[in-house]
C-alpha cells in the first residue's frame, strides 16, 4: 500500500494488513509553517473491535505465545537494527509532526533503537523464582503475559515513549496495539511497519490512528484489552485509570509533572545554569520531566537570575532543521494558545516576565507556532503558573530562605514526577533527595535518563514504573505454582 502521500489518507495496521479510509481522516500540521504534511486515516469503533479480536487471536497462537525467549530476543533486536537504518526517516517524520529541532529527534530515534536492544537483552536474560518451601512441595512463580495490551502515547516524544512500551510489552509475550497522539502519529505506524520486516507474526503488533476521544476511548474501554499502558495528561490519565477501575484491569500511568529545580547558596551557579536551561527550555520545555519551578536560595537568587536571562538570551529561536536552532515551536498552535493563556494569568496574579512572554519577531517564524523562551519572578507557591503544568517553555523562579522552607514549597504540588538539586555539600544532597516527594532526583545533573533505571511519579505523575528490567514485570501477571513432592494423600 502507497503510504506517503498527502492526499491518500496514510493507513494504519491491523493484524498484519493495512487499512486505510478515503473518507475519515485527519490532518497532521507541521507547527514551524503551519502547512498540512498529510492526511491519515482515522481508525473506528469497527476498527478497533477487529484489532482487539485479531490481536487476541495472535497472542494466543503458539507460534508466539511459546516462541523461546531468545527468539523473541532475536526479532526485538531485529527491529533495533531497523529502527537504526531508518533513523532519519523517524526524526524526520517527528520533526515535521512535533518541531523538535533536529539534534534532538536524531538522539530519540537512535535511544528507541537502543531501547528495543535492552528489552531484548532483558527477554534472554530474564528469569522467574523458585520461592522457599513450607512443606513437601515445590513452590515457584511464573510470569505470564496479559494477552493485549493497549499502549497509549503523547505527542512531545512519540517515538521514545512507544518504543518504552512496545519493546517491553513484546519482551514479556503480549500481542500489542498502539494508539500514538493524534498530534505525532506516523513514528508509530513506521514502527508497525517495521515491526513486520522484523518477523513478528501479523497481529502482535497493530497500530490505530485516531483522536484520543474516540479510538483511544473506544480501545481502552474494549473488554478484549487485558492491560493500558498510557503516557500523557494527568486530565486523560484519570479518565483511563476509572475505566480500568471499572473494568479491573492493571493500567501503568506516566503523566505530567511540575518539576521543582533547587539550587543552594554552595552550587556551582555556572554548572547549574547549564542544567537549568537544558531542564526547560529544551524541547521548547514540553517535556513532562521539565524543570519549571525554579527554587533558588535567597543569598544567591540576584545572581543566578542574571546569570540565567544572560543564558536564556543566548537561546536560539528558529527552524528545527536548522543546525544551529536550539528551540523550535511549540507542537501546535492551539498549545501556543494555552501557554499564552497561562503567561496572561501570571501577569494578572503580580507576576514579573524577565523575559520572553511573547512570540519571535523574525519573519520567517511567523507562520509557525513559535513562542519564546519565557522567565517570570515574583510569583509564589500559590499562582496559577507555579501550580499548573505549562508544558512549554516558562520557567517561573522562586526564593527559598533554608531546607525547611525548601521541602515545604516544593512538595506542595500535585504532581510529584522529577527534581534537580544542585550543591557542592554531598550529605545536604542526600538529605533533600530523601526528603522530595518525586519518583526521580537528579543531583548536580537535569533530565539525564537511562533505559536501565526506573521511571515513574509520585502523586498525580502516575502509577507504575517503566524501563528498567522491572520494567516488563509490568507487562506480565505472576502465577503461584505449588507442586507437591509428597507420594502421600493430604492429611
Ligand atoms: P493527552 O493526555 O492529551 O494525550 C495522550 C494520548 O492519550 C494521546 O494519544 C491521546 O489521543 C490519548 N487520549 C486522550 N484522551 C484519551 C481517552 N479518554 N482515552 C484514551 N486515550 C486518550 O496528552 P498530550 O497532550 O498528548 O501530552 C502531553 C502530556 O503528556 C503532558 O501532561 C505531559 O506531562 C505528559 N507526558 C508524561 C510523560 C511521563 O512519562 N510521565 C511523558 C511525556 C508526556
Amino acid at each position: 500500500m502507497e503510504q506517503q502521500t498527502n492526499l491518500t489518507p496514510k493507513a494504519f495496521l491491523i493484524n498484519g494488513e493495512w487499512v486505510s479510509h478515503e473518507q475519515d481522516y485527519f490532518e497532521s500540521i507541521n507547527p514551524a509553517s503551519g502547512q498540512v504534511n498529510y492526511r491519515l486515516s482515522t481508525a473506528n469503533h469497527e476498527d478497533v473491535n477487529l484489532a482487539v479480536r485479531t490481536a487476541t487471536n495472535a497472542a494466543r497462537q503458539s507460534s508466539w505465545r511459546d516462541m523461546l525467549p531468545h527468539a523473541r530476543a532475536q526479532i526485538l533486536n531485529r527491529m533495533a537494527a531497523l529502527i537504526t537504518e531508518r533513523a532519519e526517516d523517524f526524526a524526520r517524520l517527528q520533526m515535521m509532526e512535533n518541531g523538535k529541532v533536529w539534534a534532538e529527534c536524531k538522539n530519540q530515534a537512535a535511544s528507541a533503537a537502543a531501547t528495543f536492544r535492552y528489552y531484548a537483552g532483558v527477554c534472554e536474560t530474564l528469569g522467574a523464582e523458585v520461592t522457599p518451601s513450607r512443606g513437601n512441595y515445590l513452590s515457584m512463580v511464573a510470569y505470564e503475559p496479559y494477552g493485549v495490551v493497549a499502549a497509549i502515547t503523547p505527542w512531545n516524544s512519540p517515538l521514545t515513549m512507544e518504543a518504552q512500551k512496545v519493546a517491553p510489552a513484546l519482551a514479556a509475550g503480549n500481542a500489542v496495539i498502539l494508539k500514538p497522539s493524534e498530534v505525532t502519529p506516523s513514528a508509530a505506524v513506521l514502527l508497525g511497519e517495521l515491526g513486520l520486516a522484523a518477523g513478528l507474526p501479523p497481529g502482535i503488533l497493530n497500530v490505530l490512528t485516531g483522536h484520543g476521544a474516540t479510538t483511544g476511548k473506544a480501545l481502552v474501554e474494549h473488554p478484549g484489552v487485558r492491560m493500558i499502558s498510557f503516557t500523557g495528561g494527568t486530565a486523560s490519565g484519570r479518565a483511563i485509570g476509572m475505566v480500568a477501575a471499572d473494568r479491573i484491569i492493571p493500567v501503568a500511568l506516566e503523566l505530567g509533572g511540575k518539576s521543582p529545580h533547587i539550587v543552594f547558596d554552595d552550587a556551582n551557579l555556572a554548572a547549574a545554569v547549564e542544567g537549568i536551561v537544558g531542564g526547560i527550555f529544551e524541547g521548547s520545555g514540553q517535556s513532562c520531566v521539565a524543570g519549571s519551578r525554579l527554587f533558588v536560595q535567597r543569598s544567591v537568587y540576584e545572581k543566578l537570575l542574571t546569570l540565567l536571562i544572560e543564558r536564556t538570551e543566548r537561546i536560539k529561536v528558529g527552524l528545527p532543521e536548522d543546525a544551529n536552532v536550539e528551540m523550535g515551536p511549540l507542537a501546535t498552535f492551539a498549545h501556543r494558545e494555552r501557554i499564552e493563556q497561562l503567561v496572561d494569568s501570571a501577569r494578572d496574579e503580580g507576576g514579573k516576565i524577565r523575559l520572553g512572554g511573547k512570540r519571535p519577531e523574525q519573519p520567517e517564524l511567523q507562520q509557525g507556532a513559535f513562542y519564546l523562551p519565557t522567565i517570570i519572578t515574583e510569583l509564589n507557591n500559590q499562582n496559577t503558573c507555579v501550580r499548573e503544568e505549562i508544558f512549554g517553555p516558562v520557567l517561573c523562579v522562586l526564593a527559598f530562605e533554608d531546607e525547611e522552607d525548601l521541602i515545604k514549597q516544593a512538595n506542595d504540588s500535585v504532581y510529584g514526577l522529577a527534581s534537580g538539586i544542585w550543591t557542592s555539600n554531598y550529605q545536604r544532597a542526600w538529605r533533600i533527595a530523601c526528603a522530595l516527594e518525586t519518583g526521580l532526583v537528579w543531583i548536580n545533573t537535569y533530565k539525564q535518563l537511562s533505559i536501565s533505571t526506573p521511571f515513574g511519579g509520585f502523586k498525580n505523575s502516575g502509577i507504575g514504573r517503566e524501563k528498567g528490567i522491572n520494567g516488563v514485570r509490568i507487562y506480565q501477571q505472576s502465577k503461584g505454582i505449588y507442586w507437591s513432592m509428597d507420594p502421600r494423600s493430604l492429611p
